[in-house]
């Protein structure tokens, strides 16, 4: 009998007897997989979240500068967005179409298309399941299809999604051991690291030398790579620890792929829609990609993946990627909402401004606190790698990475009521991602409770 188990009436109430967040992680624990992540470093049950506030059944309030990984691009529950999706759920659309058109995805379909090189005239949208990975999935596929070739290169610290053929161009080694043979055919590149140049080298000799040394291996007909389909990239790094390629080495991809036509596909899916400070990160550097796969923001906080080819490379057959979520109505309404507010309220420049506030704010901090090894990122797309700055420093002057640092100074940023989450390798990143809305008082108060917790975990960890 179900009806003694029932959820409460109005279910988004918490429990009345059971208002706090141990009750519903205990729960949690019981209904799901060992797989869950998140509530383990950020022990909460949310009960509302409004903007930047997220509020937990218990009553606390926090900032939350993770933003479901970056999608909420507009914060929590938007009125833009809100109120767009309640005028279709009473509108008597469909909710589901596979991938049938309406108006709904027509009106989005333009306004997505505008946002592309040269407002989308030479590309044509293909719209996949709604996670990133299947749009990942789709771009390999493609650029397999359209150029008969099957080799693909990808680039250390990168991350593109968790199903075999995106994790086999992912660079985190740690939750691909166990899995044996993922796509064949993936060769790793070195990808430019300012603090931890791969070749030791640092600052622009480092993008340089890896540049060059892309540039040669592609040239080589005795490399030992067969040309490849495609190269994959994000031009700013997110779960790899929010690290930015330089714009130099980026246009030497774009030059080197083009000259052997190699599809050159941009990850947009975490650094898309204003995050970097521009609508795509690629356009920092002023190249034109020929795959841009995007997902987060795109669906306004509902899921939705999207691939932005170019005509000449549509080689699909009718099926040849399909799917029955391809036709999410709703996230096409609540992006449709949300790229509009994104042009309407220059979110890039606001994006652009606050992020380089808040990085100058930290890199002050990091004075004080010489554990912060480095403040990198772009836009609101930021990142603070942790050392142990009492181990000797290498050539280039980076101190160890010191990971269980990090994971303390984001346990103590739970408690002064920040959420946010780490990257890099091993996790020894802290990295922002908060809501491009986000107001020049919270990025203060940002820095405030991110002070307590960096000066709390230090006490915690080395007394
Ligand atoms: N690419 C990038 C750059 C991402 O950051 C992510 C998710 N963090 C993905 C792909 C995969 O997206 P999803 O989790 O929706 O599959």
């Amino acid at each position: 009998m179900l009806s003694e188990t029932r959820a409460p009436l109005d279910a988004y109430e918490p429990v009345a007897a059971a208002l706090n967040n141990a009750h519903y992680l205990g729960r949690q624990g019981r209904f799901e997989s060992n797989v869950r992540s998140y509530p383990r470093k950020l022990p909460l049950a949310i009960a509302k979240a409004q903007g930047v506030w997220v509020t937990d059944v218990e009553g606390r309030r926090y900032l939350d500068c993770l933003a479901g990984a970056g999608t909420l691009a507009l914060g929590h529950n938007p009125p833009a967005v809100v109120d767009a999706l309640a005028g279709f759920l009473a509108s008597g659309a469909p909710m589901h179409t596979l991938d049938l058109t309406t108006s709904a995805k027509d009106a989005f379909s333009e306004a997505l298309l505008e946002l592309l090189p040269n407002q989308g005239r030479d590309y044509c949208l293909q719209f996949c399941g709604p996670s990133g990975a299947d749009a990942v999935e789709a771009a390999l596929k493609l650029a397999k299809t359209a150029t008969g070739r099957t080799n693909v290169v990808a680039f250390s610290g990168g991350y593109h999604g968790m199903t075999h053929g995106a994790l086999a161009v992912t660079g985190n080694t740690g939750v691909k051991n166990a899995l044996g043979p993922l796509m064949a055919g993936v060769q790793f590149m070195p990808y430019p690291h300012q603090y931890r140049c791969p070749f030791g080298l640092g600052g622009e000799a480092g993008a340089e030398a890896m540049a060059r040394y892309f540039s040669d291996f592609i040239d080589d007909v005795e490399s030992g790579v067969c040309r490849p389909a495609a190269v994959i990239l994000e031009a700013v790094q997110g779960e790899g620890g929010a690290n930015p390629a330089p714009d130099a080495w980026l246009r030497t991809i774009r030059e080197v792929t083009q000259r052997h036509g190699i599809v050159l596909i941009l990850d947009e899916v975490q650094a898309g829609f204003c995050r970097t400070g521009r609508m795509f990160a690629y356009e920092h550097a002023g190249i034109e990609p020929d795959i841009i796969v995007m997902s987060k923001a795109v669906g306004g906080g509902l899921p939705l993946a999207v691939l932005g080819l170019r005509r000449e490379l549509d080689a699909w057959q009718p099926g040849a990627h399909s799917g029955t979520f391809r036709g999410n109505q709703m996230a096409m309404v609540s992006g449709l909402a949300t790229l509009r507010t994104l042009r309407r309220d220059r979110l890039d420049e606001q994006a652009a401004q606050r992020g380089a506030s808040l990085a100058r704010d930290l890199k002050a901090l990091a004075k004080d606190y010489p554990a912060i090894g480095q403040v990198r990122g772009r836009g609101l797309m930021l990142g603070l790698e942790i050392v142990d700055e009492r181990q000797r420093a290498d050539a280039l002057g980076a101190h160890p990475m010191d990971a269980a640092l990090a994971a303390l100074i984001q346990k103590h940023c739970f408690e002064q009521g920040l959420l946010l989450e780490r990257g890099g390798r091993n996790g020894s990143v802290i990295r922002l991602l908060p809501p491009l809305i986000i107001e020049p008082a919270q990025c203060a108060e940002v820095i405030a409770r991110f002070e307590r917790a960096v000066h709390g975990a230090l006490g915690e960890a080395r007394g």
